[in-house]
């Protein structure tokens, strides 16, 4: 019941030109593909172009990153109501590689959240812990802190306009980029967890239809298994979202069977 959705990450890659023959590729190739919902951050620079070249295709224009306040003196900042005034729909916060080099705190990511949602845009918040906090058993301690600190600002609990605003993208770090993928069943028992938190915090039915997506390493190769899991919902992409052929066939293999 709840749609997937599949977002691509492409990080600090693309001009202009480039971004725009990509999601060119996309709108021709994935209009007929039903049942995901799908969505591509460019980088900065090449949004505006990009939701422009996207307008009357279902695909979404997300932005890597905002931040929490609207307008002022923040040098070389971005914020929610100017994403969207560019065209955004969708804005990723607490990316791991935010967090590593960056700064970015729980309590910055649930300040970022916040004011995604109240420009009217969806909110990607995303959780994962490092190889050392897995390997410390402290996976599930770390994603709670994550969560509770990103959904902190989170005051709406009617649970059909929260799903369509709010994903969870789990992401553990040491999976990131690295080719080293999390089990379908590693990745099933953080999604379960998150859900069950989400349902202490925002109720059951919030829970029921809030979209968790897996992010780290995902490739075609992987792809079905990790999506055939009960509350994988999509996947947020980073290297596979860079060649339209791999991102596609992770598109497929999102849909429900
Ligand atoms: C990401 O950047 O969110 C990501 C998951 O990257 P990759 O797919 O390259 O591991």
């Amino acid at each position: 019941m709840r749609t997937p959705f599949v977002v691509g990450n492409w990080k600090l890659n693309k001009t202009i030109a480039d971004a725009l023959a990509l999601v060119t590729e996309l709108k021709n190739q994935l209009g007929a593909v039903k049942g995901v919902a799908v969505g591509v951050a460019p980088v900065a620079t090449a949004l505006h172009s990009v939701a422009k070249r996207l307008e009357g295709s279902p695909i979404a224009t997300c932005a890597q990153n905002c931040h929490w306040e609207a307008s002022g003196a923040w040098t070389g900042e971005l914020s929610a109501p100017l994403l969207a005034d560019a065209g955004v729909t969708w804005v990723i916060v607490g990316h791991s590689e935010r967090r590593q080099f960056f700064g970015d705190t729980n309590e910055g990511v649930g300040k970022k959240a916040k004011a995604v949602l109240a420009a009217g845009l969806g909110a990607i918040v995303c959780v994962g812990e490092s190889l050392a906090e897995r390997d410390g058993g402290n996976t599930l301690s770390v994603v709670d802190a994550q969560l509770a600190g990103g959904l902190a600002g989170v005051a709406d609990h009617d649970a059909a306009k929260l799903a369509a605003k709010l994903v969870i993208a789990y992401e553990p770090v040491w999976a990131i980029g690295t080719g080293r993928t999390a089990t379908p069943g590693q990745a099933q028992e953080v999604h379960a967890h998150i859900r069950k938190r989400l349902g202490e915090r925002l109720g059951a039915a919030a829970a029921d239809a809030i979209r968790i997506q897996y992010g780290g390493s995902v490739k075609a190769s992987n792809a079905e298994a990790l999506m055939s899991e009960n509350d994988i919902d999509g996947a947020l992409v980073g290297g596979a979202s860079l060649e339209a052929a791999d991102f596609i066939a992770i598109v497929k293999a999102a849909r429900p069977s």
